[in-house]
């Protein structure tokens, strides 16, 4: 069956992103399994249809237009483990289940996922960290659809990681799954909810947002920076930057894209100002046409 018969048109993408903002998706494919994946990479690469890979939309801020191609929203879900630490994961999972999970079994190294309402996919092309800890530190390889369908492993050190940062943020294809290893700890589940209650103290988990909006400048937090400059709840639109952390934009309810990203440069602009730092965008906005 050719897979573009499954496009469905239209797809609100405010509906699948944790900010509530965005238009409609000229086309939409929700996948399942590796093969699929492959199917609709192939066919946006014959058709030079543009298209964009979705987890759980908690680092992406759509454009109100919403976007011109294809969205593919990953759903390859699934988890193994070897009973020895290595657990191999599809990139639809959710990144945070996964860290209360490990914890649960009394394996160290991703309890810092605990909380962050990603997929494991999402985890990896933004090395997703908290706590000292990134996605990169446990991981051993990541199964990735290339450009032009083809399935191949990449081992850890050939995916250049930093902070926020993976070689996937420079390429064209999908991660479908990833492997890490763990080690023993009777101590994670014990720092798993230490994590997790830490968090839902300081973060405005109730309220719609992306997470952090700012990367952390080299030996600084942008969170204390905002606040230092006296930004803490600045409205713009919809949009406010939370009084609860200040490095977080949350939707207050009807908020738009440009709202959101008219906020964004007039803290970065004010920051400069009082601070002299310059703030750059950790959240990815996707334009209509890319
Ligand atoms: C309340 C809250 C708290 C947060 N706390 C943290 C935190 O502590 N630390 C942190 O690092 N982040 C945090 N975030 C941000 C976010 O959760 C992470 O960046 C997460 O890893 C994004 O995963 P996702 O699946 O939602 O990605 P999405 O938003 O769906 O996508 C983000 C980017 O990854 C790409 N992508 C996603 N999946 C794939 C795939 N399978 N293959 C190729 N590309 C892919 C997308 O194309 C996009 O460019 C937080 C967000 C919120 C809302």
């Amino acid at each position: 069956m050719n897979i573009s018969t499954r496009f469905v048109t239209g797809k609100l993408l405010s509906e699948l992103s944790t900010f509530r903002i965005g238009g409609p998706a000229r086309f939409f494919l929700e996948v399942k399994t590796i093969e699929e994946m492959q199917q609709a990479i192939r066919h946006c690469f014959s058709h030079k249809l543009s298209y964009f890979i979705l987890g759980k939309g908690s680092n992406s801020l759509f454009d109100d237009r919403g976007y011109n191609g294809l969205v593919i929203l990953n759903k390859i879900s699934f988890s193994e483990d070897d009973g020895a630490g290595k657990f191999h994961v599809g990139a639809g999972y959710s990144f945070s289940l996964l860290g209360a999970q490990t914890a649960r079994k009394k394996w160290a190294g991703l309890e810092f996922a605990s909380g962050i309402p990603g997929s494991v996919g999402g985890a990896v092309y933004m090395n997703a960290g908290a706590n000292g800890h990134e996605t990169k530190d446990t991981l051993v390889d990541v199964t990735y659809v290339t450009e032009d369908g083809e399935v191949v492993i990449l081992p850890k050190d050939q995916l250049e990681f930093s902070y926020r940062f993976s070689s996937f943020q420079n390429k064209k294809g999908a991660i479908v799954s990833a492997t890490f290893q763990l080690l023993p700890s009777e101590e994670a589940r014990a720092k798993q909810l230490k994590i997790i209650d830490y968090r839902t103290q300081t973060q405005p988990y109730g309220e719609p947002s992306a997470g952090c909006v700012f990367r952390n400048p080299q030996g600084n937090f942008a969170g204390a920076l905002i606040e230092k400059s006296g930004l803490k709840g600045k409205q713009l639109g919809g949009a406010l930057v939370s009084p609860m952390h200040a490095n977080f934009i949350v939707n207050g309810g009807n908020a738009t894209a440009k709202d959101v990203l008219n906020l964004a440069s007039s803290v970065k602009e004010s920051v400069k100002e009082k601070t002299g730092c310059d703030l750059e965008m950790e959240i990815r906005y996707i334009p209509y046409e890319s």
